[in-house]
Order: structure tokens, then sequence, then C-alpha cells
């Protein structure tokens, strides 16, 4: 059963003011942060770590991002409510819990199959409906595209075209590009059909992107 409490509600409370502390300024992701109990993505024993600001196993090697990391992403997309956003890697599904808050319309892509069905069944707990899909994102979601956001939350080694062209004109895409230690965050906004601006943001460390377009 997933309860939340008063006490959660508090301890989300603090979150948002470390999170804010730290630079985030968006009220609208502020709050949504303040909505979504992280505690609901945590295996029982965990919980108490729900609401640190950290990044934490979700098994299959990989982690549910540091708090901190999912705001800054979600700040830099500009989320509009009538966006439809390709998430790429699920994990455990908080991240695109967040992007719910924002805008009704979320696809989200994860490679791993127990991760998958795991982010499944939580949105299905959780009454969530993002659209959700199982295999190699690298390439995006050609056969849904455009894409006024694109979220990449996985550290990718370069910018896959493919993506790019899923963008629709005044799209942004937002990803953590570099080597496997250390990735800068990019956010590319698609001007016009060949025209590109590139911004580079903080430097974060992520788990790698597989597949076609990610580490080998
Ligand atoms: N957004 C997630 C973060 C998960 S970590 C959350 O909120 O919990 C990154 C995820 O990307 C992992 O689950 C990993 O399996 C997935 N991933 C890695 N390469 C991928 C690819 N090519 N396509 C889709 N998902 C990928």
């Amino acid at each position: 059963m997933l309860t939340d409490s008063y006490r959660h509600k508090g301890m989300r409370k603090s979150l948002v003011r470390i999170v804010q502390e730290k630079g985030i300024k968006d009220k609208r992701v502020l709050e949504a942060m303040e909505q979504v109990p992280r505690h609901f993505f945590f295996e029982k024993a965990f919980l108490e770590q729900a609401y640190q600001d950290k990044a934490f196993p979700i098994g299959e090697g990989q982690t549910i991002s540091q708090p901190y990391t999912v705001a800054y992403q979600t700040e830099l997309l500009e989320v509009q409510p009538t966006d439809k956003i390709l998430e790429i890697g699920t994990g455990s599904g908080y991240q695109c819990s967040i992007l719910l808050k924002l805008t009704p319309k979320v696809y989200t892509i994860e490679y791993n199959e127990v991760l998958y069905h795991k982010a499944n069944r939580q949105f299905q707990l959780m009454g969530l409906t993002p659209h959700t899909f199982l295999g190699d994102g690298s390439e995006g979601l050609p056969q849904h595209a455009p894409f006024n956001k694109i979220i990449v939350t996985a550290g990718a080694p370069i910018i896959p075209k493919t993506l790019l062209r899923q963008l629709t004109i005044g799209g942004k895409l937002v990803i953590p590009v570099g080597d496997t230690a250390t990735q800068k965050m990019l956010r590319i906004t698609r001007l016009g059909e060949d025209e590109f601006a590139k911004e580079e943001f903080d430097n974060f460390k992520f788990v790698p992107l597989l597949g076609k377009q990610g580490w080998k």
C-alpha cells in the first residue's frame, strides 16, 4: 500500500527548500516536487532515504536521479501545459511523475525490461497514465514524433542527431553529454528546419545511456 502522511509531506517541503537553495527557481517545478511522493518509488526498507537530496539504487545497476538533478533538468525544459514530452530512461518513473504534473502528454521509454515493468506497476498504483515504451530510446521514438521537449536522463557520449529531428520548431532537447565520469548538461533549441542553438550548463554524473547512439 502506498500511503502519504504529514511526516512525508513535511520531509518533502524540506527537500524542496534544499533544492531551492541550490538554485532552482521555477515555481511550477518546485510545486510538482512538493506534490509527488518520492518515497513511493523506494523499497520499504529504504523509505527513510527518499527525502535526501541523493541518487539511490533502483536495481539493475540503475539509479533514481538526485532530486536536485530532476529539478534542474525539468527547469531547463521550460514545460508548457500543452507540451508533448519524450523522456528517455524511465528508470523508477519519478522524473516522469514530475513531468506529468506539468503536462498530461508524456511519452517515456526504458531499455531495461525489469525496470520497465516495475515502473508500469508504479504508474498504475499511482493512477498515472504516461505512454510507456520498452526499447532503445537513444534514437528517440520516431513513430510518435515530433515532441515539444525531449529529456534524456542517462549520460550520452554524443548528441544523437536523430533526436534533434524529432523536435518541433521551437522544441528543446535537454541532455547530459560527456564521458562516463562526468557529463555537461546541454540544452538544444530547434530554431528552424536545420537551425539549432546550443546552451551549456553544469556538470553532472549520470548512469550511461546505452543503445545505438549511446555507450556500446
Ligand atoms: N528518469 C529516471 C532515471 C533513471 S536512470 C528516474 O526518474 O528514476 C537512467 C535510466 O535510463 C535507467 O533506467 C536505464 O536503464 C535507462 N536507459 C539507459 N539507456 C537507455 C536507452 N538507450 N533507452 C532507454 N532507456 C535507457
